[in-house]
């Protein structure tokens, strides 16, 4: 499979699973050539084709596709630019990860394992208009300080990863997290996991991974 097709079937399941609703959210991922793929604008996730992939340089050129890149291009492209590490950006509205973000809540992380692995690095930004380059620049403080989840205020969530299933890996737990603690919030209170277990967790799949 190659990228475009993988960035198309990822951003379908997006849809398919609720992670984003409507025409909301956008993905793209970054080429071997540094060229970005991206989601065309105002589109139903769910009937999402490899045709309709757009192809952007790093400075905002058209390269290729019939349709208009997503007006969010800007906030893909300052990342992209500011974290060589970064291969795949997923924005989306995911309806419990959202609440959070209307209420300005912070959500615990230290509950679930999964959680502790791909969201401890997470970043809440101020509301900015959506498409904006003051939306995109917001960013910009927070991605130097190496953070890969984004709560944006009234608005939804943008994650990064080094590859598409790494960045949907995060969306997804994200949302579920929201969910669960939205749930256990009702139904018992909020139990976290030991800070002594979490330093051993994290020590122990940082060393898996050498
Ligand atoms: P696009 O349809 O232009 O990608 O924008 C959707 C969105 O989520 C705006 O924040
Ligand atoms: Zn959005």
């Amino acid at each position: 499979m190659n990228i475009i097709e993988e960035l198309v079937d990822y951003s379908r399941l997006c849809w398919d699973r609720g992670l984003t609703e409507s025409t909301g959210g956008n993905m793209s991922v970054r080429a071997n050539d540094n060229t970005i793929y991206i989601t065309p604008t105002f589109t139903v996730k769910h009937f999402l084709k490899p045709k309709d992939i757009v192809r952007i340089s790093l400075d905002d050129e058209k390269l290729g596709g019939e349709k208009e890149p997503s007006s969010e291009r800007k906030m893909h492209l300052l990342i992209y630019k500011e974290r060589p590490d970064v291969n795949a950006i997923f924005h989306a509205h995911p309806p419990y990860a959202t609440a959070f973000a209307v209420s300005g809540e912070k959500i615990p992380i230290n509950v679930l394992p999964e959680a502790v692995l791909l969201l401890r690095n997470i970043a809440y930004l101020p509301y900015k208009m959506p498409g904006t380059q003051e939306f995109a620049d917001a960013f910009n403080l927070e991605l130097k300080k190496g953070k890969d989840v984004f709560i944006l205020q009234n608005h939804g969530v943008t994650v990064v990863g080094k590859s598409i299933k790494e960045a949907y890996a995060r969306l997804e737990t994200l949302e579920f997290l929201a969910r669960i603690v939205m749930i256990t919030k009702d139904f018992g209170g909020i139990h976290e996991i030991p800070q002594k277990e979490i330093r051993e967790y994290i020590e122990r799949i940082e060393n898996d991974k050498t």
